[in-house]
């Protein structure tokens, strides 16, 4: 139950029962719905308790007394892809996603959560050695038949999110990004800097092709890399609601990113937007730590995506026209300020003949969201095949975007949807006119 505080004769406020972080944001909703238009979950399944309004004011109840967290466990807080699509929309600026993260996590301490996730969020992801592990058990069930046999005989449907991950993410590689690395070119005269590259765990096993893109793209314009072998960067634990496992993993890499060997860059760099905002917010999360706080103050100042750099300090390299009408999809994780939703725009504007075409609710999320597909495999469809519709109309032959989760769930809706599409990271768009311009180049020597 609340407890009431008498505050002035006649009124009484309340003192909350937890999240209290998060509470005064929580009351900031004044109910405007300007949030309703904006948001995937409530675009497909339009009920009150899918807007931004209907989750927060759910969750202020809760934080109240008035119900409990358990009740809205299914819906208010599973069903939002934590976007901030919203965010963007709400006058007050109501952080919906991180409330309702909040609200998961305090659900998480209620409640606990089944040890096959925490197990994945505590002894795989924050260890790169697991992950190595794991993509060669991956390459192994490929490469014996394993994995066709367990696709066939519907076992990933028995195996929950684990199952559903591997399920959807398909055959890897056979050489991960890190694998890749001994491979790469020097960087291109004159050297412009010095990076820290951190890679994606995610994107180092399902998206290697992206990751190598980008870090060619870097190098030819200049930036000597620094690959440093890092952990998940904690994004899974806090969508999750994970909390400790999040925290940790700040620890862990911030600890990983103060070795010799990264301790004169001039800054770290990423290709996936959702990984690099976590990283930049090892600030807020670790930053006070005695041992740490100090490198993950730095890591948070000093992080960008590869778009973004390249955007600011511009392209050096020779570029070719591509005949290509893209439509550019932006990952809702980067952040609704600042410039950071235009760079794809701007880098991709420095391609010869590359046409823009606008794509409607370009910002709306895809309903990839991490591990969404898996958790909430019919909505996230339907999230999915919304965006398809938006795609064909925009007459767009490739959709660009910079985010591996949001790579993989639009490969798969292009796969059902719409298969003349190319989906392709913003940096192989890149890498491709660069590569093409180094072709000319070896045909008709200048
Ligand atoms: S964060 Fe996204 S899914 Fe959640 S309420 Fe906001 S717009 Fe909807
Ligand atoms: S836009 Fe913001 S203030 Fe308006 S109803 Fe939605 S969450 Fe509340």
């Amino acid at each position: 139950m609340p407890i009431p505080m008498a505050t002035a004769p006649g009124t009484f406020d309340v003192r909350p029962r937890f999240l209290e972080d998060v509470y005064e944001a929580a009351s900031e909703c004044n109910k405007c719905s300007l949030c309703q238009a904006t948001c995937p979950a409530y675009a497909t399944n339009p009920v009150e308790w899918e807007t931004a309004r209907g989750r927060v004011s759910l969750i202020r109840d809760a934080i109240e007394g008035r119900i409990e967290l358990h009740e809205i466990a299914d819906g208010p807080l599973s069903t939002c892809l934590t976007c901030d699509n919203c965010v963007a929309a709400c006058p007050p600026r109501v952080p919906t996603a991180l409330i309702v993260s909040r609200a998961r996590q305090e659900l998480r301490a209620q409640e606990g959560a089944p040890w096959t996730q925490s197990f994945a969020l505590r002894a795989v992801l924050p260890r790169p050695g697991a992950m190595r592990a794991l993509h060669g058990l991956a390459r192994f069930t490929q490469v014996t038949g394993l994995f066709g046999l367990a696709r066939r005989t519907g076992l990933f449907r028995w195996m929950g999110t684990v199952g559903a991950l591997a399920e959807y993410v398909g055959p890897l590689e056979q050489r991960t990004a890190y694998q890749r690395v001994a491979q790469l070119p020097k960087a291109a005269e004159p050297v412009r800097g010095r990076l820290g590259f951190l890679t994606c765990c995610y994107s180092n096993l399902a998206a290697p092709d992206a990751t190598e893109a980008a870090m060619r793209v870097l190098l030819a314009n200049g930036y000597e890399l620094v690959v440093p072998t890092i952990g998940c960067s904690g994004l899974p634990a806090k969508t999750l609601g994970d909390r400790d496992a999040m925290l940790e993993m700040a620890v862990h890499n911030s600890e990983r990113l103060d070795g010799p060997d990264v301790d004169d860059v001039d800054g770290y760099v990423g290709d996936v937007a959702s990984c690099v905002g976590q990283f930049k917010d090892y600030d807020k999360l670790v930053g006070d730590d005695r041992l740490v706080g100090d490198r993950a103050k730095e890591v948070a100042r000093l992080t960008t995506t590869a778009t973004e750099l390249l955007a600011r300090t511009g392209l050096t390299c020779t570029l070719a026209p591509l005949r290509w009408k893209v439509a550019i999809d932006l990952p809702c994780s980067l952040p609704i300020d600042g410039p950071w939703r235009s760079t794809m725009h701007q880098l991709l504007a420095q391609i010869p003949r590359l046409q823009v075409v606008e794509l409607e609710e370009a910002a709306m999320c895809c309903g990839g969201a991490g591990t969404y597909f898996a958790r909430m495999p019919e909505r996230s469809e339907a999230i999915l095949e919304r965006k398809f519709e938006k795609i064909v109309a925009a007459g767009a032959q490739v959709v660009v975007t910079e985010n591996v989760s949001c790579l993989l769930q639009l490969r798969a809706g292009a796969a059902r949807y719409a298969p003349a599409v190319r989906i392709m990271h913003v940096m192989e768009v890149v890498n491709e006119s660069m590569l093409t311009a180094q072709r000319r180049v070896a045909v008709i020597p200048e």
